[in-house]
């Protein structure tokens, strides 16, 4: 099949979190098993020029309407380690993506609208006829809704959608400026319940709700979360639209890409190793407590990598640090948060543990970094309070590094408690899991695996063959 992923990320070129890896290694699978893949993506000013090869200008000129005018676009080609990707720089005043940053404009619903339209003009003038468009998140979520509403009658008469919703928080709720920049216009037609009008806020359009709608398929990104979008609040308001279209939408468990993310041949990593040798684990670690000025000593060490935002459990984040301080464990985060309180919070706690050589904390986005931190440390804590999927959990797995999660979304369908999981058989549990959001319920479970590598060192980081 012919397959064209559409999406806001494609790790590590443009990353902000789990999207860009899918993206990349879902590509990457799929020509694996004889697909022809190809990746749509917004050309940004801030995104990784060095990880992309022979980047040229594949298409010069293409016109996309956009309210009464159009827009003219550039398209560039290159290879990111392997994939083809096509990267789409709109010339006009607003410079939708030469802004420094990839999500967190003001008016980031009519900059990727632009993107969703500018890719379909793309596929349209340059005719390319995928049998499947992919598109992600609520970024591209009008896509599916403008090809069926406009582009099928231009020409995009064969294509099927499948849309991947990897986060329901954030669905790209506008006003209805966006039905006429993208001359979609009609708003009675759009504002309607079973079409495009937002399920709380009456006066507004939802991007992801179109993308349910009108996509041939829709998932999320684990069995779990499947459920609990449906049946629970993590849903935020889309579960009744879920509810409707039931028949097409399902759960399907991300992965991670172990041509990315494997310890045996991880670039990033001074020592590889396996579970053969997990000496070489040991190298690692003592390279991480180097590289952060961390004490030598023989702790353990509890780490927590991810973006620091309220999903992710950050009070629960922050009171793992300082429990594990109080159980002669070693704390290494690495995150950034977008939101200022947050920021201010964790600027101040890095401030305050600045002398406390058994902590560092990180506040930046640092992929070369990450990679260490998953090989050095002991422990990986995911506290979040919902979880579409989540990756850390499973990088960690492969890196021999135990998963410390909170009992939610993808969370459940890969984390099982060593002690407590009586549906899998021993040797298939992996970590420790914890369901309540108080600071008992972390320890409940974070002590537990301190526990283990006190008492049971051999067997504390052994079980990344469960992976
Ligand atoms: P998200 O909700 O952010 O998508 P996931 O667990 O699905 O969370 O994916 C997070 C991905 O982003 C992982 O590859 C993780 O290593 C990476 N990541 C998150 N924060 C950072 C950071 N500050 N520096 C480097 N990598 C990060």
């Amino acid at each position: 099949m012919y397959i064209v992923q559409v999406a806001a990320e494609c790790a590590p070129v443009i990353k902000a979190g789990g999207l860009g890896d899918v993206v990349y290694g879902l590509s990457r699978e799929l020509e694996i098993r004889g697909h022809t893949v190809e990746i749509i993506l917004p050309k940004y000013d801030c995104m990784r020029y060095d990880h992309i090869w022979g980047l040229h200008e594949a298409y010069h000129d293409l016109w996309v309407p956009w309210y009464d005018g159009t827009i003219p676009c550039d398209v560039y080609c290159g290879w990111v380690y392997g994939r083809l990707c096509f990267f789409i720089e709109p010339k006009s005043q607003d410079y939708f993506f030469n802004r420094g940053l990839y999500y967190g404009a003001i008016d980031d619903q009519l900059r990727f609208a632009f993107f969703s339209k500018a890719a379909l003009e793309f596929l349209l003038q340059t005719q390319k006829r995928p049998d499947i468009i992919h598109c992600h998140d609520w970024q591209t979520g009008l896509l599916p809704v403008m090809l069926y509403e406009m582009y099928q009658f231009h020409g995009l008469d064969t294509q099927r959608v499948c849309y991947t919703i990897h986060n329901f928080k954030h669905q790209g709720v506008a006003g209805i400026e966006v039905l006429f920049a993208t001359g979609l216009n009609r708003e009675t037609y759009y504002y309607s319940s079973d079409r495009l009008q937002d399920n709380t806020h009456l006066t507004a359009i939802n991007f992801m709700k179109g993308g349910i709608v009108y996509s041939n398929y829709v998932n999320t990104v684990s069995p779990h979360h499947a459920w609990e979008a449906r049946f629970s609040e993590v849903g935020c308001g889309l579960g009744e639209t879920l509810h409707q279209h039931q028949s097409k939408f399902g759960g399907i468990l991300n992965g991670i890409d172990y041509g990315v993310w494997n310890p045996e041949v991880d670039p990033y990593l001074p020592y590889h190793y396996s579970i053969d040798d997990l000496t070489l684990k040991q190298k690692n670690k003592k390279a991480l407590q180097e590289r952060l000025w961390l004490d030598s000593n023989n702790q353990p060490i509890v780490a927590y990598i991810g973006r620091l935002d309220a999903q992710k459990g950050v009070h629960l984040v922050h009171h793992a640090l300082y429990y594990s301080l109080s159980r002669n464990a070693q704390f290494v985060l690495l995150g950034s948060a977008t939101e200022a309180g947050i920021n201010n919070w964790f600027s101040h706690e890095k401030a305050y543990l600045n002398d406390n050589s058994d902590c560092h904390l990180e506040l930046s986005f640092n992929e070369e970094l990450a990679h260490l931190i998953y090989a050095g440390a002991d422990m990986i804590v995911v506290p979040s309070n919902y979880e579409p999927c989540g990756l850390t959990q499973m990088i960690g797995l492969r890196y021999g590094t135990v998963p410390v999660v909170r009992g939610v979304g993808g969370l459940i369908n890969t984390v099982f408690d060593q002690d407590h999981d009586y549906n899998k058989p021993p040797e298939a549990r992996n970590g420790y899991v914890f369901y309540q959001t108080d600071d008992k319920a972390l320890e409940s479970a974070l002590g537990r695996g301190i526990d283990l590598w006190y008492e049971e060192p051999k067997n504390s980081n052994n079980w990344f063959a469960r992976a």
